[in-house]
């Protein structure tokens, strides 16, 4: 697979980023460059520093506050830049001292900009360290990426089941859970975490391991909500030696045929392998599938793409591909853009959504360049053993979506947000109201049960032990 144009992806849409940003994804604009991260550390020999405070007068400022989403434009009091560990426990201090109400940044890809919307912004981002254990384990800094770590792992033959944006860091990632197509074979990148360094809201460190309920909680309740993640332990596993993808397309069809190949879809995905990974994308007419197989040497899934073939107008059938390729056919455009996206809610099957969706796919049909997108969760996500460990709430759940909108001029967002709010006002009151964290939208109103359903309270008294005076603050913080 190709990585498409930035002109291209606003013209159609593939879902190379596993429907979530699609192709919008190459590497995190909101990190520091290299550049920068040079003169950093050339002033790390004269400043001496673990920590560089930084305001509006920095050169710097700009781009450290900055994201993957152009929409946002927040506008912190300071950026405390962490050069290392120990910096990180000083910025805490820093902002405890000077009261001040902080969020953590590492890989900048919060698809509202949590991550910088409080007076204070903690950037992790230049901590990438990342060292294989010898137990089969690997410890990495919070601001390592998607693709940092698949560039370290792979050429030894392993790998964390995590998501496919090369951008994207590990820990905001792992923090809210993580899926990519990897995850029903081996579960949620949550669900590898086996230990985490936590400065809490009182600047004390931890090391959350095992069952304790920090660990727990980091397990996709600990984006921003109870201090900085400052390293990450992650059980690893084989990689495939290949993975194959299968891509499946409709150039345009009419609302009634997208209708009929969605709830085909859902019937053929059901009950999948466990090997195998699949996302349905509709931007306005036409439909994309994929099907990625991750053990295509074992199992050829022949059925599954037989089926997929005859609903569809085009198949164009992957090879084996070293997985080390594969992957990086996932990562997407590098700019950044503005957009709007969140979850549509989480499906148990088509029933799920069969009473609203004649209504939402003619809004998508005429709309300006809406997408919505579904993945198969299922298989190892739902394993009982994660679900005991995790505050990841929503194993019941077969699929997720993200409906998505983007746009090239800061004129167009009044309309488009509009579209993509009454577009997504039919799946709220349709009832698809539980929500992935990590797809996550300021106007869901009630994002507690959206996101973490009956582990709320849990994570309630865990915030009141680590953070009473809500130091960690962003506009959906537990
Ligand atoms: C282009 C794109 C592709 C994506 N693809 C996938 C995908 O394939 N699979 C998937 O599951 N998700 C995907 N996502 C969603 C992604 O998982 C979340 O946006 C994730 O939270 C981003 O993490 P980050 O560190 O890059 O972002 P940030 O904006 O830096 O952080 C996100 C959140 O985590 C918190 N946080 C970050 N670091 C820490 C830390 N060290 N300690 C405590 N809190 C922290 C922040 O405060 C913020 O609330 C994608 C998002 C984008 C924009």
């Amino acid at each position: 697979m190709n990585i498409i144009s930035r002109s291209e992806f606003l013209k159609i849409t593939t879902f190379f980023a596993l429907g979530t940003m699609l192709d919008a994804c190459n590497s995190n604009p909101k990190k520091t460059t290299q550049k920068e991260v040079e003169k950093v550390k050339q002033s790390l020999t004269f400043l001496d520093s673990d920590l560089i405070i930084i305001t509006n007068q920095d050169e710097r400022y700009d781009s450290l506050r900055a994201g993957f989403n152009k929409r946002i434009n927040n506008t912190p009091k300071v950026i405390a830049l962490c050069l290392t560990p120990l910096g990180v426990e000083q910025a805490v201090e820093y902002a405890i001292l000077n009261k001040l109400k902080t969020t953590v940044k590492s890989g900048g890809h919060c698809l509202e900009g949590f991550s910088s919307a409080s007076e204070c912004i903690i950037n992790v981002s230049l901590l990438q360290t990342i060292a294989i254990n010898a137990d089969n384990t690997a410890t990495i800094g919070p601001g390592a990426t998607v693709s940092q770590l698949y560039n370290t792992l792979l050429p030894l033959g392993k790998i964390l089941p995590s998501g496919s944006c090369a951008g994207v860091a590990i820990s905001g990632l792992s923090l809210g859970g993580g899926y990519g197509i990897l995850s029903r074979r081996y579960g949620l990148t949550c669900d590898s975490l086996v230990a985490a360094t936590v400065i809490d809201g009182q600047a004390k460190k931890h090391l959350a391991t095992d069952n304790s309920p920090l660990a727990w909680a980091c397990r996709g309740g600990g984006n921003g909500n109870f201090g900085v993640v400052t390293s990450l332990t992650f059980q690893l596993q084989e990689a495939p030696k290949t993975i194959q993808t299968h891509i499946f397309k409709i150039k345009s069809a009419l609302p009634e045929r997208i209708q009929s190949v969605l709830e085909n879809w859902f019937t053929i995905t059901k009950n999948l392998n466990w090997n195998l990974f699949s996302g349905f994308v509709l931007n306005k007419r036409s439909i994309f599938i994929m099907l990625v197989n991750s053990n295509p040497e074992e199992y050829t899934a022949k059925d599954i793409f037989d089926q997929l073939s005859a609903l569809t107008d085009k198949t164009i059938p992957g090879s084996l591909m070293p997985t080390a390729r594969a992957v990086k056919s996932f990562y997407g455009i590098q700019t950044p853009l503005y957009f709007k996206n969140s979850c549509a809610g989480l499906y148990r099957s088509f029933d799920d959504i069969a009473v609203a969706i004649p209504q939402i796919i003619e809004k998508i049909h005429k709309s300006k360049g809406l997408i919505y997108a579904i993945n198969t969760w299922g298989g190892n996500i739902q394993n009982t053993a994660f679900e005991a460990r995790s505050s990841f709430a929503h194993r019941a759940y077969n699929y997720t979506s993200e409906l998505q909108s983007y746009w090239e001029l800061p004129t167009e967002e009044n309309n488009r947000i509009s579209e993509f709010d009454s577009t997504l006002q039919l799946f709220l009151a349709n009832g698809n109201t539980a929500q992935y964290r990590n797809y996550p939208n300021v106007n869901f109103e009630n994002w507690q049960q959206a996101y973490y359903g009956k582990n709320y309270e849990r994570l309630k008294t865990i915030k009141q032990k680590y953070d009473p005076n809500s130091v960690f603050v962003h506009p959906q913080s537990i």
